[in-house]
């Protein structure tokens, strides 16, 4: 039995075979460069960042499984130093005006090639290295490969459902995953808080992101090793955020115990549905779901949600190849306003950008894509693409009771420009004789700069609804993509809660409704300072609607 630990996304039980899922190398393509000594200096930049991740990775080996294991990250440290290595890119960035990323392909294939016909089988070995080592460094020269992401479609193609473990899962891979044949996964990067994490949440299913081999023993990260799981029976702890490989009988007997326990839970949870989210002194509250996908409506329905508080319509560009057309986003849009049959749909407008892209969009590379041209800017930037989304649901609009919401907004310019945006859609809609519903419009407020002027900005909109995801991000100034924040990320910190008060408060004096559907509106913990705010909707992942109305029947608001 090897066991790897993790940070845990979502808890739960799985047990399965391992699907090792290996994201398709993209070919590097040569490029012409004028700036040679530029890029020679961008090459050294990557070095000296391969070369730190490396020693990252030989300090934690050596802690936690020991020297020998180690080893290899000097080796790939010392490669990283080789002169002929470092001049032969460097060379070919000069002479033929190439970019970085194609030089080291190029030196790549020359020395492995080199060291795949030498007598010395250790010789021979160090081919496989100088590939490992070559592309960490087209990681580093392309930004996080892994957030990039293939797009590929049905990554998981075994018959029978398995639990996917990858080095990374960019959310457009995430949510392409086969809901039925994934019964959990684990990945080796990633953070608790990135959107592949909540996708985890959303649909459900145990998940680990950061995973790394226990410290009794085990095994390195990288491609070898994750290979060597493929096939192998496992099981998935996700509340410990523990993987075991080949589980000893033991271990497998103890698990089955649990995942029983885990369902008699969920049974009893089961007859909260139909009872309404009240706590014990009157106080109600609206408890809605978060969806990404249709496929979640399932979901929905199952965990009784009272409506849908953030539909991420993002899902909906990123599994597709191209912009989705009008007709297609409207059909969508119908499918989900008439499974909640008359139940409030919020659907987010287009958040793309960040973690979050599609190659056809064509976003530069950005040294801060958080804080980069996403979301909104995109919208406000590209009217067209807008426009075409807010056909789409006001198509849909007489379908059911669906509002429309717009992403990352920090001023009232931004609001006036969204808004005209619309009442032109409308317009354009009656011209042409196609019914619409006035929706309800209004904003998600998750930059500090919202939550700051939020008085100003309940003046123009119907309601409020707070991503605490990012503005726990932004008030902290905390990357919520990395892992290594982890522990540091604390979306209870008095700012972030003093910034939520403060929206509930502006809210409702210019009598406006203010909800959250960050993750944070799932910690039962702060369900009573939710509602002592004021907080009139908590939108939560389909799999925490129950608890949370058991964590709110359970309270007394009052003292
Ligand atoms: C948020 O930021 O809290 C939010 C709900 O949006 P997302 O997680 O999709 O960025
Ligand atoms: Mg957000």
């Amino acid at each position: 039995m090897v066991t790897f630990r993790g940070k845990s996304a979502f808890g739960g039980i799985a047990v399965g075979r391992i699907h090792v899922y290996q994201k398709a190398q993209q070919p590097v393509k040569r490029e012409h460069v004028a700036d040679t000594q530029g890029e020679i200096g961008r090459f050294r930049r990557a070095r000296e960042l391969a070369s730190e991740q490396l020693g990252e990775l030989y300090e934690a080996s050596l802690q936690k499984i020991g020297e020998a294991e180690a080893a290899i990250f000097e080796v790939h440290q010392i490669m990283l130093e080789d002169l002929d290595y470092i001049e032969r890119i460097e060379n070919s960035i000069l002479s033929q005006e190439v970019n970085a990323e194609y030089a080291v392909t190029v030196a790549s294939d020359h020395f492995s090639r080199m060291f795949a016909v030498m007598d010395d089988p250790y010789m021979r070995e160090r081919a496989a290295d100088v590939k490992d080592v070559s592309q960490r460094l087209i990681h580093v020269l392309t930004g996080n490969s892994a957030e990039q992401g293939g797009s590929e479609n049905g990554i998981v193609t075994a018959a029978q459902p398995v639990i996917l473990v990858a080095e990374d899962l960019a959310p457009s891979e995430t949510a392409q995953l086969d809901q039925d044949k994934v019964l959990a996964f684990v990945t080796v990067q990633g953070s608790v808080n990135s959107h592949t994490a909540i996708l985890a949440r959303t649909m459900g299913i145990p998940a680990l992101v950061s995973t790394r081999p226990d410290a009794a023993g085990g095994e390195e990260k990288g491609n070898i090793v994750l290979s060597s799981l493929d096939g192998k029976l496992g099981i998935v702890d996700g509340f410990t955020g523990t993987l075991y490989v080949e589980p000893e009988e033991k271990i497998m007997v103890e698990m089955q115990e649990k995942k029983a326990m885990e369902e008699e839970k969920k049974r009893l949870l089961q007859e909260l549905k139909g009872k309404p989210t009240v706590t014990t002194d009157g106080r109600a509250v609206k408890l809605y779901a978060n969806i990404g996908s249709m496929k979640d409506l399932a979901l929905v329905k199952e965990n009784d949600a009272e409506g849908i508080g953030l539909f991420r319509s993002e899902f909906i560009y990123l599994e597709k190849e191209d912009y989705p057309t009008e007709e297609e986003q409207f059909q969508v849009y119908k499918t989900v306003a008439e499974t909640l049959a008359g139940k409030k749909v919020i659907i987010r407008t287009l958040d793309i950008g960040a973690d979050k892209q599609a190659d056809y969009f064509g976003i530069p590379r950005e040294a801060n894509p958080a804080m980069g041209y996403r979301a909104i800017r995109i919208c406000l930037d590209r009217p067209e693409v807008l426009r075409t989304q807010l056909r789409a649901i006001y198509r849909a609009s007489v379908y059911g009771d669906l509002a429309v919401m717009y992403p990352m907004i920090i001023s009232s310019q931004e609001v006036h420009r969204v808004k005209e945006l619309a009442r032109e859609v409308r317009a354009q809609l009656q011209r042409e004789g196609i019914p619409y519903r006035d929706m309800e419009q209004g904003i998600m407020v998750e930059t500090p700069a919202a939550a700051l002027i939020s008085d100003r900005l309940a003046a123009e909109v119907d309601f409020f609804s707070i991503g605490t995801n990012d503005l726990t991000q932004y008030t902290l100034a905390m990357d919520r993509q990395n892992p290594k924040l982890d522990d540091f990320y604390d979306p209870h910190h008095p700012a972030v809660l003093r910034l939520i008060q403060m929206v509930v408060e502006n809210a409702h004096k210019a009598g406006i409704w203010a909800g959250i559907c960050g993750e944070l509106g799932a910690d039962t913990s702060l369900a009573r300072t939710f509602l002592q705010m004021g907080v009139d909707e908590l939108s939560v992942s389909p799999a925490k609607v129950l608890p949370v109305r058991r964590a709110i029947r359970e309270t007394r608001v009052e003292d």
